[in-house]
């Protein structure tokens, strides 16, 4: 099966990981659209939230966890959590993944989500997420 994020999670394609867990992997989108953007992305191949009952549970707290780590390390004021599932929704990659997109004071509300930030050093947004 050829699929990016399946090849993203065996190390086969680099990514800058910013959490882990048994059930997980969430790195940062190649893209962003805030400082922080980052993919949460089951272990096991599901194409889309709709494809499969357990999944998006099972990943939960793993969302949940890479949320907090963002708000602390990147002092973001909320988040959006999105999940695109078809491609007349959006999806361009179809393993199931939830986005995490940090939001800030000075650019508020849903209608600034889909403005796209500055390109962001993501180097630099990793080394201050993981601390190293
Ligand atoms: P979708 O549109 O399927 O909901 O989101 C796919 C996301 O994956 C996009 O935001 C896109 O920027 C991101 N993406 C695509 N290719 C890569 C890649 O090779 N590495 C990373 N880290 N993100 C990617
Ligand atoms: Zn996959």
């Amino acid at each position: 099966m050829d699929c990016l994020f399946c090849a993203i999670i065996d190390g086969d394609i680099p990514s800058r990981q910013v959490y882990a867990d048994d059930t997980a992997v969430a790195f940062l989108d190649i893209n962003p659209l805030h400082r922080g953007h980052t993919l949460v992305v089951p272990r096991l191949h599901v194409s889309d939230v709709l494809a499969d009952p357990e999944t998006l549970s099972l990943i939960a707290p793993a969302i949940q966890r890479t949320g907090r780590l963002l708000v602390e390390r990147l002092g973001a004021d909320g988040m959006n959590l999105l999940v695109n599932s078809g491609a007349v929704a959006g999806q361009e990659v179809f393993h199931l993944h939830v986005h995490l997109i940090p939001r800030y004071a000075d650019n508020p509300g849903m209608r600034g989500l889909l403005q796209r930030s500055p390109a962001a050093d993501l180097d630099e947004v990793q080394r201050q997420i993981v601390g190293s």
